[in-house]
């Protein structure tokens, strides 16, 4: 844990190129290291052939290219991965990718854990640990197509990113608005802006500043109509209520010029899902760019709440519709590889973790349950 050694990974374009000059180096030379890296998938400085050999041995020296290590490793019958990784001796967190007619997914972690303590929310229990470097971000993606088999010139193995797993990406600012920068460069990943998405709680202050740095499609955990309930459910509501949030977001799209934005929203039986509350959602989101996602609840041990049942959730989505929303259902996905619906439950080793001011220490962990789509 002593290595001093930068992680290349950690750098935007124009970041590799500063440090490369900082150091003597040539321009020229930061966009073959940056070409090597993202359109050869290559982390081993020694097989970068066309570099020089005192550049090669000077990188060996003061940098890496580290991606996450791999705990476990799950693959579903429908082709759904889940992977635990861990960045250094005990933090773990979790990815996912989720292949479907036409398009494969990844979803992605931006912090150990969750300070925002969504009351239906499994990492939530854990607390919140620390936030992911930028490159534990993209190495996530990097480190996604190495395991999936990919290599440089075949076509892309992954064709949306989410940043839907683990941790709150509004309260990693810092290193995720990076990391996407990297995912979207066109010399690097080269992702669409349209396909890579960011969810969050719900924290406004952030979202007007990230209309005005980026320009990802952008997911809103909503999951009520009501400031009242959404308090209950998303404590984060207590400070910007439900107004708040949906000016920050309309605001987002005009600045933009997205398209629409997904509003989650977890069916609870007998707490969120009645015709009522679809009505109420509805008037919400009519007349704006808006679609609504309705998620499955996936239960975890201790938790309070039960999953809405099938009629429950089609009678939601038909209220919906008839009042004037876009709305999905979203498909649980991977299910065979965990019993309890679509979860991924994890052996993290034993670790100190903050919660709300409080210190605990826990053995096992359980990560949020696998986002399906
Ligand atoms: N912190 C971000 C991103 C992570 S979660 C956010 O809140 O948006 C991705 C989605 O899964 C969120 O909409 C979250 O509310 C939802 N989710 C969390 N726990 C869940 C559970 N037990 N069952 C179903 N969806 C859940």
């Amino acid at each position: 844990m002593t290595d001093a050694r930068v992680n290349l990974l950690d750098f935007t374009r124009p970041e590799l190129e500063k440090w490369v000059l900082d150091r003597g180096g040539k321009a020229f030379r930061a966009r073959q290291l940056w070409s090597w890296i993202y359109k050869r998938g290559q982390i081993s400085f020694d097989a970068m052939t066309d570099l020089a050999k005192d550049f090669r041995a000077e990188l060996n020296v003061v940098a890496e290219i580290r991606l996450p290590e791999v705990v476990t490793r799950q693959d579903a019958a429908d082709g759904t991965v889940k992977w635990m990784l861990r960045a250094d001796n005990a933090q773990g967190f979790e990815m996912v990718y989720i292949p479907e007619e036409g398009r494969a997914t990844l979803c992605i972690s931006s912090q150990v854990g969750c300070a925002m303590d969504c009351s239906f929310c499994s990492t939530a229990q854990q607390g919140f640990n620390r936030n992911l470097t930028t490159a534990e971000i993209v190495g996530q993606v990097f480190l996604a197509q190495k395991e999936l088999g990919f290599k440089a010139g075949d076509e892309r193995l992954i064709s949306n990113v989410v940043l839907m797993g683990m941790g709150e990406p509004l309260a990693n600012f810092r290193n995720v608005v990076p990391a996407m920068r990297i995912l979207l460069d066109e010399l690097g990943f080269d992702f669409s802006r349209r396909r890579l998405t960011l969810s969050t709680s719900g924290l406004v202050p952030q979202i007007y500043k990230l209309a005005e740095e980026s320009n990802v499609a952008l997911a809103v955990s909503l999951h009520a109509p009501d400031d009242e309930l959404r308090s209950q459910l998303v404590p984060i509501n207590r400070r910007h209520p439900i107004s708040e949030l949906l000016e920050a977001c309309w605001h987002y799209i005009d600045e933009q010029n997205g398209r629409s934005i997904t509003f989650e929203y977890v069916m609870l039986e007998g707490v969120n899902d009645s015709p009522a509350q679809a009505r109420q959602l509805a008037r919400l989101l009519k007349g704006h760019p808006a679609k609504v996602n309705l998620i499955p609840f996936n239960p975890f041990p201790g938790t309070q709440y039960r999953r809405s049942s099938e009629p429950a959730i089609r009678a939601f989505l038909d209220q919906v519709l008839k009042g004037g929303v876009m709305a999905t259902i979203r498909r649980t996905r991977g299910d065979d590889i965990d019993a309890a619906c679509g979860q991924l439950v994890g052996k993290v080793i034993d670790r100190t973790t903050t919660r709300l001011g409080a210190r605990r220490v826990q053995v096992v962990t359980e990560s949020r349950p696998a986002v399906a789509s």
